[in-house]
């Protein structure tokens, strides 16, 4: 309903547009006489001067602009104002929820490639374009050619989803591995490869990560589409446990698991990968639904509406009244927000989401500072706060004995570090992105007791943090197992020392 108003509005205002711009011109026209470009400026400036010395031809044509000006701006206000009301009473836009169809993802890919594979002298460079213009087409991070015993799968990555889609021959692989050589320009004979590519079209072009890597069958090559981000939660670094304990949670039926962290460590790409694991693991009959502040990265399966200005707690109950079975708040913040959110979660949805804090005690006493003992206990809240920390390179970094450039009371720097000496991996800085901290704090008994017995949030920061190991802690584990720095762990010491 909402969309055809706007819909009839826009067209009014063209159609109007239309309809009286001609009049305009001949307004123009009439009053700056038979022109060419020179002249029409001489007339503008002519109109500038004597605009208001008598000579009126023109106030038509700037009443015309006027008044359409504002008819465009009492629209789109009015639309608005309108759609933000029926935010706040409930109303969810629509969203077209389009569950990846594998079906039609092998026959639309199949009916891409098998003309060019059936040829009886298949064209190499013509197939390798397919093989990069495939992802994009259907929306794929990432393109694989896994060499089978028989024959060498095509698959494709949607999501965590990946399909196989069609099948090649192994002789025409092997043209397609030689000719990725020679684009990467490496070694005939090299096995284990990888490089960026930059692919041309008429008038776009995309930036790919190209892998090549020996399997059991022959040369795996993987097509990664840039900018396509690893949202399996197994990648992002997690300690064997915490990981384990995050998915079980995740897997349960209703429930609260908050996920948080400072700005700029990660957090909504793990909140994203979150909602995939539910998407993955539980076959959902309502699927998933997410109230976002701005939607950073489009998924499929998720009715994600964005909140703009609207009022966040009368958006959700609106949400909330669709029977999603999981639920992403990107902010839980506010009082009404929170009792609506941790409600649902105590009764029937998985609530992900974001409170604010910087470790994982914090984002509890967050929630309950917001919704307060009962509520929260029946949610079976648990949390995971993320930091992220500079990260060596694996390609070149050894052991060493790295000596503290200080000491600090309390801490034991003794046993081997890391160093990396630099590599064209990464282009000799010793360092390759970056890798998470994770604490973990599940919902138990235990837990429930400690949230019934806390009187006062100071109380209860206190108790919740002697139960998780601190991010420099953390950060020390990292640096013994070779992948980060001695100097970052000092560093995030220093940094939760004067944090208090
Ligand atoms: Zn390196």
């Amino acid at each position: 309903m909402l969309r055809s108003m706007m819909e009839r509005a826009t067209n009014g205002i063209m159609l109007w547009s239309l309809i009286l711009i001609p009049f305009g011109m001949a307004a123009m026209a009439f009053g700056a006489g038979p022109i060419s470009f020179v002249e029409f400026r001489q007339g503008v400036a002519w109109y500038l001067n004597y605009q208001f010395s008598g000579n009126f031809i023109f106030l038509p044509l700037l009443a015309l602009t006027l008044v359409l000006g504002a008819a465009t701006l009492v629209v789109a206000g009015r639309a608005k104002l309108t759609y933000r009301s029926a935010l706040s009473r409930g109303a969810v836009p629509q969203r077209e929820v389009a569950v990846v169809d594998e079906q039609r993802l092998v026959t639309r890919a199949r009916a891409a490639l098998e003309p060019e594979l059936n040829r009886s002298a298949p064209r190499v460079d013509r197939i390798l374009d397919l093989l990069f213009s495939l992802p994009l087409e259907l929306g794929a991070s990432d393109l694989y050619l896994c060499p089978q015993e028989m024959l060498v799968e095509l698959q494709l990555t949607i999501g965590l989803d990946r399909v196989s889609v069609s099948t090649l021959p192994h002789a025409l692989h092997e043209q397609l591995i030689d000719r990725m050589r020679q684009i990467l320009g490496v070694d005939e004979e090299a096995l284990k490869t990888d490089g960026d590519v930059d692919f041309r079209w008429s008038q776009s072009h995309q930036h790919f990560r190209v892998e090549l890597s020996p399997s059991s069958a022959g040369i795996q090559l993987r097509i990664q589409k840039e900018g396509a981000d690893g949202l399996a939660l197994a990648d992002l670094g997690m300690q064997a446990a915490t990981l384990i304990a995050f998915k079980a949670m995740l897997g349960c039926k209703n429930g609260l698991v908050l996920v948080g962290g400072n700005p700029g460590n990660g957090v909504t790409t793990t909140l994203y990968a979150a909602i995939h694991q539910i998407h993955k693991d539980r076959k959902l009959n309502q699927g998933i639904a997410s109230l976002e502040t701005v939607v950073r990265q489009e998924l499929p399966y998720v009715h994600q509406t964005e909140l703009g200005g609207g009022n966040a707690a009368a958006i959700f109950e609106g949400i909330a009244a669709q029977n999603h079975e999981a639920i992403l708040v990107r902010h839980i913040d506010g009082k009404a927000l929170a009792e609506l959110a941790v409600g649902v979660a105590g009764e029937r949805a998985m609530v992900v989401g974001a409170t604010p804090g910087h470790n994982a005690a914090e984002l509890l006493v967050s929630a309950w500072e917001l919704v307060g003992t009962e509520l929260l206990v029946q949610s079976q809240p648990s949390a995971l706060a993320q930091r992220l920390i500079i990260r060596l390179c694996p390609d070149c970094c050894t052991p060493a004995s790295v000596l503290p450039n200080q000491q600090i009371a309390g801490w034991d720097f003794s046993g081997e570090f890391h160093a990396a000496t630099g590599c064209d991996t990464c282009q000799f800085t010793g360092r390759v992105g970056k890798v998470g901290l994770h604490q973990w704090i599940g919902f138990s008994e235990g837990l429930a007791n400690t949230l019934r017995e806390t009187r006062n949030a100071g109380e209860l920061r206190e108790r919740l943090q002697s139960l998780i190991p601190s991010f420099a802690e953390l950060a020390l584990e990292k640096a013994k197992a070779g992948e980060t720095t001695l100097e970052q762990v000092i560093e995030l010491i220093h940094e939760e020392q004067s944090n208090g």
